[in-house]
């Protein structure tokens, strides 16, 4: 098996990060000393695991029989009907244990905290979907976990604390600051420095400091690899266009990876355009944001002309954050990916029509990729292709749509 196992293609024109942890001049380790000796002995552990074939065996194990990989790509036919252009298929990343990607990423670095020999994880959460996915992986492996969350977010997402608590997860509220994610975040770097000999921190996408944007994308990336075969074997030939919504990135990236190096392969990220584009009022940083550093990384940020980290706003709360994960402001310097947004209004219309239409229920944040299928596909030919990754199921969302939309009626 190759160290990656990803297309070495994309390893000959993306060589990232490099040895400082750059994509480009974004990415790198912006931490307080304290930290410093964290990151280095993760980046070594996991250099090792990559490269130990017993290890990416025992985890495409745990992917085959625990989370049910490889996920199906499904052709999603009505909607190709009723959008009249490209066909268009489904990376059913929603059929993954816990409904989402993100447990990928969290089976990872929990085999990966196994193997250093720590008993102990932490994760930060927002909506507190990756704080689900840790809290079940750490079940599975019978590690304690820890899950730092905003009382404000623990308020509005009671359900997903119940679950965490259910497995076992302690769930600590953050008081400090808006009481939300990025707080969370502070709060578990902070655990992190002070209990590194027995903690690992499980960060929950491709941002942060070196080495966590490449572990996160590394674990992802498999869900490219598949679509790559999966594709290559519905029809012989690779997508014209792939399409993921971008909140840090991590599912966008796990879909894009393995085809950076594939140059006939268009490739979208769709960021949460909320209300409006003016300040506070969307989450699209490459539209609204500049140059600046958040949370251990350079990267495009939300901020006012002070370095303020400006408010966000989107109907999914797994959209709604301040920066993006290093690799695609670099992919965006490059224009190897195009990133555009869809309004808070576009994606509850795509939620229902892929609702009605499929019959799959799509999580609000992978609604935001069915709009932008639903702008491109129609001028599109019928023999091109589109595939967009349904990142997770709706189920979590329903009672929050429906604040905004009401389903038509029996007559
Ligand atoms: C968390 C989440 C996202 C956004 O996170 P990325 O790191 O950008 O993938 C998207 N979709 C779903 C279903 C999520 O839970």
């Amino acid at each position: 098996m190759k160290k990656y196992a990803n297309s070495s293609t994309t390893r000959e024109k993306h060589p990232w990060p490099d040895i400082h942890g750059r994509y480009g001049r974004y990415g790198g380790q912006y931490v307080p000393e304290t930290l410093m000796y964290a990151l280095g002995e993760l980046e070594t552990a996991y250099g090792d695991a990559a490269n130990d074939a017993a290890f990416q065996e025992q985890l495409a194990d745990y992917q085959h029989h625990y989370v049910g990989r490889p996920t199906p790509l499904y052709h999603a036919q009505r909607i190709t009907e009723h959008l009249g252009g490209a066909q268009v298929y489904f990376k059913r990343e929603d059929l993954a244990h816990t409904g989402a990607h993100k447990i990928n990423n969290a089976l990872g670095q929990c085999l990966l905290a196994k193997r250093m020999g720590k008993p102990r994880v932490i994760a930060e959460t927002g909506a507190g979907q990756h704080g689900v996915a840790t809290a079940t992986a750490a079940a599975l492996l019978g590690l304690d976990c820890e899950v730092y969350m905003g009382a404000e977010d623990m308020d509005r997402q009671r359900l997903n604390v119940f679950r965490m608590r259910l497995m076992g997860a302690k769930v600590v509220a953050v008081d400090a600051g808006s009481r939300t994610l990025k707080d969370a975040i502070n709060e578990a770097l902070r655990d992190w420095a002070a209990n590194v000999e027995h903690t690992h921190y499980v960060l929950g996408t491709v941002h942060g400091p070196h080495p966590f944007p490449m572990i996160c994308r590394d674990f992802q990336a498999v869900i490219g690899r598949e679509t790559r075969a999966q594709l290559t074997e519905a029809v012989g030939r690779l997508p014209n266009m792939m399409i993921a919504c971008v909140g840090g990135g991590s599912n966008a990236i796990g879909l894009f990876f393995d085809f950076l190096g594939d140059d006939s392969v268009t490739m979208v990220g769709v960021e949460a355009g909320g209300i409006e584009m003016a300040p506070g009022m969307h989450a699209a940083r490459f539209a609204g944001g500049s140059l600046g550093m958040l949370q251990g990384a350079v990267s495009y940020v939300l901020q006012d002309e002070n370095g303020l980290i400006g408010n966000t706003h989107s109907v999914s709360a797994g959209l709604d954050y301040a920066s993006v994960g290093p690799e695609h402001a670099h992919c965006f310097d490059t224009k190897r990916i195009e990133y555009t947004s869809a309004s808070d209004e576009e994606a509850l219309e795509a939620f229902q029509l892929c609702s009605r239409l499929e019959g799959i229920i799509p999580a609000l944040e992978s609604a935001h990729a069915i709009a932008e299928v639903i702008k491109r596909a129609p001028g599109m030919a019928a023999n091109d292709i589109i595939v967009m990754n349904m990142s997770g199921r709706g189920d979590k969302d329903v009672q929050h749509a429906a604040r905004f939309i009401a389903p038509e009626e029996d007559v």
